[in-house]
């Protein structure tokens, strides 16, 4: 029995899970790691630390599979994007530590780079707004603010990577310097259309190319991890920035398909083909996972609050006492009497980017009970769901026939069934929730010859429920418009 590992490197824990040839997963396991706050809005991660948890949850997963470490046929790295390590080349030592994604310092630096008007030249070349979320000016950061890190950078004596391409040098022991076209795409550097680092912004951003991995296919024969880190001739095969890896793994490969992630927040992709689509509606597109040639286009729509309301109706509301709990209270409810709950909690994204907007909570009467307030904070996800859907529809001309889903927030069936009433389509939810970890697990996998294409597993990798809608397009017009009257209310 061969078996395929993902390591899923997130902002918060570090899992390997093993799969077997049939996709079900085999065993498991997690660890948390330190999060370090500098200063408000700063985010950082000690390498070290990120490090340290992928080695023991990888060594633990392979003991909870009472396997060896040959019959692990490949690995699969799926990790945080745009999260931002620069380190020595000879010593492998970070100069600094690894500046997150979240991390707001270089806000400043963005609005002025707005402010010389060059907002648009970034845009159509890289697809992404300048926003200080992307890579390219933490590393501008980190070369400004860390003692003689520019003149050795300069001199080539220091990488710059994503963290997919900071783990595969590290259990490479510095053989592997690369990373793929999904994390290199949220860099701000590289240019989607000519799929290469592109020179102007380089030099818009003072970032010397000697500093960049190369740019492969998710799934790519990257090379061997270090025999003395964990025997001999282990291959890795894939490397994909965590939301493409749902997308892959959620077997979104034809144009036009599309999934929603329900965790804290909400993030969905579509697969828009071959071509890429230019927002209009402040979506952001980007490339998606490939296991070989040019990759696909992508658009991405997120949702700030997702998952993050119910756990404010647990514990700031205490209307509830477990997430679980808000399904049975939304069905108990029967309807929200006309309740509309916007968890605009940090303003409003896609796709009315206003974010100075609060959450509001409105239509209440002297009988509105708790029961409807909670169902209506469930629909207010369901809503916001909605509103990226119809922007990537009307940006990609593209109809959605089906949405598939995952997330923590996807296990409630009120939830799901209400988006599949509201979007008037299918939503179908997968046997394997992990979608992230089988992303790059089926990459590496079909990389290496374990599954042959994604037709195979598409026979393995089943539904576990579909959610089709039943109400009537005049209700759902009807509780549109109210939704629409109710974020008005809250807009700034
Ligand atoms: P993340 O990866 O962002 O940490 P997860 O995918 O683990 O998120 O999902 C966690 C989120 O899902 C939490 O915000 C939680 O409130 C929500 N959640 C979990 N289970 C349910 C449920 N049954 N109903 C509604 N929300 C849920």
């Amino acid at each position: 029995m061969k078996y395929i590992m993902a390591i899923d490197q997130g902002t918060t824990s570090t899992r390997a899970i093993i799969f077997n040839h049939e996709c079900e997963i085999v065993s498991s396991a997690q660890r948390e790691f330190r999060q370090i706050y500098p200063r408000p809005g700063w985010v950082e991660h000690s390498p070290g630390d990120i490090m340290a948890s992928c080695v023991s949850v990888m060594a633990e997963a392979v003991a909870r599979a009472g396997i060896t470490w040959e019959s692990v046929s490949a690995i699969g790295v799926t990790n945080q994007r745009e999260t931002t390590i620069v380190w020595d080349k000879k010593t492998g030592e970070p100069v600094y530590n690894a500046i997150v994604w979240q991390c707001r310092r270089t806000a400043p630096l963005c609005d002025e780079l707005k402010a010389r008007g060059l907002s648009d030249e970034i845009f159509k070349k890289t697809g992404l707004v300048l926003d200080a979320y992307f890579s390219a000016t933490k590393i501008k950061w980190i070369l400004d603010n860390v003692d003689g890190a520019r003149a050795r950078a300069e001199r080539g004596e220091l990488l710059f990577g994503t963290v997919d391409t900071y783990i595969m040098w590290y259990l490479s022991r510095g053989k592997v310097f690369a990373t793929d076209y999904t994390n290199a795409a949220r860099t701000l550097l590289f240019n989607i259309h000519t799929l290469e680092w592109d020179k102007d912004l380089l030099k818009l951003f003072d970032i010397p190319e000697c500093m960049l991995p190369k740019v492969r296919p998710s799934g790519h024969f990257y090379g061997y991890v270090d025999r003395k880190l964990f025997g001999e001739g282990i291959s890795l095969c894939s490397a994909v920035g965590d939301q493409q890896a749902a997308l892959f793994g959620q077997l979104c490969v034809e144009k036009g398909d599309m999934k929603n992630t329900y965790g804290t927040g909400c993030f969905l992709l579509m697969n828009t083909g071959d071509a890429p689509v230019e927002s209009k509606s402040g979506l952001v597109t980007s490339l998606g996972a490939t296991g070989s040639g040019t990759p696909p286009y992508v658009l991405e729509g997120s949702v700030f609050v997702g998952g993050a309301a119910v756990q404010w109706l647990r514990d700031e509301l205490k209307l509830i006492g477990t997430a679980a709990e808000s399904e049975t209270r939304a069905l108990r409810a029967k309807d929200s009497g006309g309740v509309y709950v916007v968890p605009a909690f940090t303003g409003l994204g896609a796709p009315r980017w206003d974010a100075d907007a609060r959450g509001i909570i409105c239509g209440v009467t002297r009988g509105t009970n708790a029961d409807q307030i909670v169902r209506a904070t469930l629909e207010g996800i369901a809503y916001e769901v909605h509103d990226v859907v119809e922007a990537m529809e009307k940006d990609s001309g593209v109809k959605l026939t089906s949405l598939k889903v995952d997330g923590g927030a996807s296990e409630n069936n009120f939830l799901m069934s209400f988006q599949a009433d509201i979007l008037g389509c299918d939503v179908v939810r997968p046997k394997v929730v992990e979608t992230t970890a089988a992303g790059a697990a089926y990459l590496a996998g079909i990389a290496c010859g374990y599954w042959k294409d994604t037709d195979e597993i598409k026979k393995y990798a089943g539904t576990d429920r579909t959610f089709s809608p039943s109400m009537t397009k005049k209700e759902r017009e009807r509780l549109l418009s109210g939704w629409r009257g109710a974020v008005r209310k809250c807009v700034s």
